[in-house]
């Protein structure tokens, strides 16, 4: 930690003593919201941030951008004084591990799916960024987990979706459920071809997901629309795994019906899913461009 930081955390506790406004200063630098035992998320800017704060780990999942990352490792270290046992990321998304710098120093490891270490340079180069990059150090084939005590975390890999490296991230003892950016709550996802997304495959994953985890399991998502929030349950799994559905079925059935591709793309709602589309962010053309490549290709 460097003098700066020292001074602005030792300032936020003391505010903190005195005024019994906790929430005002947590609000100050980001939200964060307790889930079951000792899992909750952080949101500030970016992909929600997961964690797990025990006796015996301290894990964080995805770390959003280098400012934000570091609002959250203050408040997270006000709740302990434990090291970081690991930093998870769930892909390389620059809004989920912008900020794996700030963790670094205090983390013991990173980890990812193996595919994330080469498609984060790929897009750092691409992007120019001048974000400082710290890359996963322990990688994954199919599936991982750590057994910290009271909790064991998971890591599974189901292939192709939102990346070619996207992990399922689950707190079996607190039946959580980090779905990194495989789900958009309610609102249109970003795709990313050329990093190996597939929908096709995406509606897949999502059906195995929906099987696997207990009925009762509490899902975290990379982002949600406002008012539906980055947190929910199994049918929350569902619709987006129902639009992305909607998605291949409405291209599908344009090219039958011999439509150019301008004419399928050329939408702005799929019937029973109003309001998708979030500010500026990704398009439902957009993703209907990707499947219907995706359908071209088949
Ligand atoms: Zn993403």
């Amino acid at each position: 930690m460097d003098r700066r930081q020292f001074l602005v955390r030792s300032s936020m506790a003391t505010a903190a003593t005195l005024l019994p406004f906790n929430k005002l200063f947590a609000f100050k630098a980001g939200t964060f919201t307790d889930l079951r035992r000792n899992v909750g998320y952080f949101t500030d800017r970016g992909g929600t941030i997961g964690w797990l704060v025990a006796d015996d780990g301290f894990v964080v999942i995805d770390s959003q951008y280098p400012q934000t990352a570091k609002g959250c490792l203050e408040g997270l270290q006000d709740k302990t004084s434990q090291a970081l046992d690991m930093l998870i990321n769930t892909h390389h998304h620059g809004d989920h591990t912008g900020g794996n710098s700030v963790f670094q120093p205090v983390a013991k490891t990173i980890v990812a799916h193996e595919n994330v270490p080469a498609l984060m340079k790929k897009a750092n180069e691409e992007s120019e960024s001048d974000t400082e990059l710290a890359y996963p150090t322990t990688t994954y084939e199919d599936s991982w987990e750590a057994d910290m005590g009271s909790e064991t975390v998971h890591a599974k890999y189901y292939g192709n979706a939102h990346t070619s490296g996207d992990s399922v991230i689950y707190f079996e003892n607190a039946n959580v459920v980090h779905m990194g950016d495989l789900v958009f709550n309610r609102m249109n996802p970003y795709t990313d071809r050329p990093a190996g997304a597939s929908i096709h495959n995406w509606i897949k994953v999502l059906a195995e997901v929906e099987e696997e985890y207990p009925a009762d399991a509490i899902y975290i998502f990379g982002h949600g629309k406002p008012e539906f929030g980055v947190t929910g349950d199994k049918s929350d799994v569902a619709v987006m795994r129902s639009y992305l559905s909607a998605m291949v079925e409405h291209v599908e059935q344009g090219v039958e019906a011999g439509m150019s591709k301008e004419e399928i793309i050329d939408l702005e709602a799929l019937e029973g899913f109003d309001n998708f589309q979030y500010a500026d962010w990704w398009t439902l053309s957009q993703n209907l461009d990707v499947v219907y490549q995706e359908v071209m290709e088949r």
